[in-house]
Parts: structure tokens; sequence; C-alpha cells
């Protein structure tokens, strides 16, 4: 996602923090500033920070338990609404999404019923009420806890709730008419409590709306690129007329090439054919204004360019290719001949003419 910064690794998983939910620190800190002083802002600053640990927690219940499945977690954002953990991929069994879906909202329901229990033995006989004016801290992690596992069960995209309506819908109808289902439910909820939010002047309430929409519209996305694409392989899919750059050519002959038609990723290759790595636009227009025209392709290319075959299947393929963070990956055949260019644009085109053809 756009606008969201690494902040740490765990355990093979990126932490990111979404831009907007950084403004919402900010926002409460000011709120805390503007009733109470320093002091106050810098408590709200510290709830948030637990806060932040809390959802960070119920995250690794989710990528733990996906991991038990074989599925990774690339990254897990944090946005204003919560975490979002990214899977590689959708469990093959929707009891499994299930259970991942399900494993989050336990660890927060672990968090509440500790922290409470802490809270009752810290004032001895004291009620609850009472004992949130001695913990102030601790009944109000309590409490945002208890809010976080209530606003996770919501039956929506993003939110874990719409997770388990997908995996319910799934196992009696197949995962494309249950994903439909499930996000048309999200997007229909998204509106109504944003337009609700408007009417109320509820600011928070119209951005959840909004991350909620989104959320849904991408899990949508996702699942019928999956459909449409299934059973393709990346003999299918890639770009077979396309021209390579040697390796020892000069940036001058590079940029000829460049400009001469409509490919922007070229294949670096070596005297026997075999490849080196590629020159994408970006290596080319920093290399020329770092090094002049004169350095060769050699001094300037992305090295360690990940390969595929091509039998590869459909999804695999796509996530290599996102995984890889490169405009193209070059498709090398067993016995490492180049035979074609795997792309975004190429992928995009083909999809939509196999949906004109259905
Ligand atoms: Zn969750």
């Amino acid at each position: 996602m756009r606008w969201s910064y690494r902040i740490a690794t765990i355990a093979g998983t990126d932490i990111k923090v979404h831009v907007t939910f950084l403004l919402l620190v900010g926002w409460w800190a000011l709120i805390g500033y503007s009733q109470a002083g320093p002091a106050a802002a810098l408590t709200s600053a510290l709830a948030l920070l637990a806060l932040f640990a809390c959802v960070v927690l119920h995250e690794f219940g989710h990528i733990l338990m996906a991991r038990r499945f074989g599925v990774r977690t690339p990254d897990v954002i944090l946005l204003p609404i919560g975490g979002v953990a990214r899977l590689e991929r959708i469990p093959d069994e929707p009891r499994q999404e299930l259970l991942i879906a399900l494993a989050g909202p336990a660890v927060t329901l672990a968090i509440a019923v500790v922290l409470f229990l802490v809270l009752r033995l810290s004032g001895s006989n004291a009620d609850v009420s009472e004992l949130s004016e001695h913990q102030p801290f601790l009944a109000f992690l309590v409490t945002v806890n208890i809010y976080l596992l209530l606003f996770n069960l919501i039956p929506a995209f993003p939110m874990d709730g719409g997770r388990v309506l997908r995996a319910l819908l799934a196992s009696r109808m197949g995962l494309l008419r249950g994903t439909r289902i499930a996000a048309t439910l999200g997007q229909t909820l998204a509106v109504v409590g944003g337009l609700y939010g408007l009417t109320r002047s509820e600011p928070l309430l119209v951005l959840v709306a909004f991350f909620v929409f989104l959320g849904a519209n991408a899990e949508a996305a996702a699942v019928e690129t999956r459909a449409a694409g299934e059973g393709l392989q990346v003999r299918q899919m890639m770009v077979t007329d396309f021209r390579t750059v040697p390796v020892h050519a000069s940036l001058n002959q590079a940029v000829d090439l460049l400009l001469s038609g409509e490919q922007r990723e070229f294949p670096v290759v070596d005297n026997l054919g075999r490849t080196e790595g590629i020159l994408t636009r970006d290596n080319l227009i920093r290399g020329l204004s770092q090094h002049g025209p004169e350095a060769t392709v050699a001094e300037v290319m992305t090295t360690n360019v990940p390969t595929v075959p091509p039998t590869l299947g459909f999804q695999e393929a796509l996530d290599r290719l996102r995984a890889s963070r490169l405009p193209a990956l070059p498709v090398v055949e067993f016995g490492g001949a180049l035979v074609g260019l795997l792309t975004l644009d190429n992928i995009t085109d083909l999809l939509l003419v196999r949906r004109a053809q259905r």
C-alpha cells in the first residue's frame, strides 16, 4: 500500500505504518495537549503506543496461524482501523482461512482477559468503576481491546469478520462467489457507515468507512484476478517479441533502444546469451546522470534478478513478479535459454482479453 513506512521487521514480517495512522497519533496527542498540557499529551502518546503493541500482537495471532498452514506474511500495515496482515496467498482450504481469521481476535480476547484479571487482582475488592480510577491506564487498555475485538468481528473486509464470512460462504459456494458476496456486504456497510459519519460530523467514522470500502474492493479484485488467470502458465502470459541488450553495451546504445520502441525493461545478456540482469528505465536514467553516456550497461543494471520458468502457474508467477518489485522478470527455460519477459502490463492485457472472451 502506498504511503506506508517500515518501522521494524519481526520474524520475517515487515511492520509498516500508514501515514494516516501517524496522523491519528498526532491528533490524539494534540487533543491531550489542548485539554491538559504536555503531560497529558505524553500520556495520550503512551496509551497509543500500548494500543499499538496490542494491535501488533493481534496481527501475530494471524501470522503464526498462517505459518502453520504454510502461508507467509510479507508485511503488516497499521491503519487507523487496526492492522492488516497481508497474506502471501489465500489459503487453499476455507477452514484454514477461518482459523487464520479467528486467531487474531482470539489473541485480543486473551489480552483483554489477562489485563482484566491483573486489574482485578491489583485492586483487591474494589468494584470495576473504582478500579478504573485507580488504574486508568490498564482500564483504558481493557476497554480498547474489547473495542478492537468487537470492531474486528464486523463482517466486512478488511476486518477479520469479513474473512470469517468469506470462509464460511466459500466452503458452500466457492471462493469467487463467496468473496463477491462478502465484498458487496462490506462495501454496503462502508457506504452506510460513511454517510452516517458525514451527517453526524464524525470524521473518524468517515475515515474508517473509507478504508473498509477500499479493503473490500482490493479483496474482490485480487480474487477476480486469480479466477481470471486460472489454468494459465507463464508461457501464455509472457512477452515473446522483445529485445535484449549486451552486457558491454554503452548507455548511449541502450538509450537508442529505449527510444526506438515501447519496451522499457531490457534483459541484459552476456556473449553466450545468458541472462546477467535487467536494465530498467530507472536504471538507465539514473546511470546516465551518475556515470554519463559512456558507462556500460553492466555498471548500472539490476543484478540478482529472479527468473521464472515458462511452466510456472499464473498466481505463483504474479506473486513472484510483485515480490521482486521489478517491472519485469526474465523467463528462462530449464537449459538457461531466455525465452520471454514477464511484465505486469502484459498480464493485465491478457486478463482483459480473457474476460472479454467469456
Ligand atoms: Zn485481525
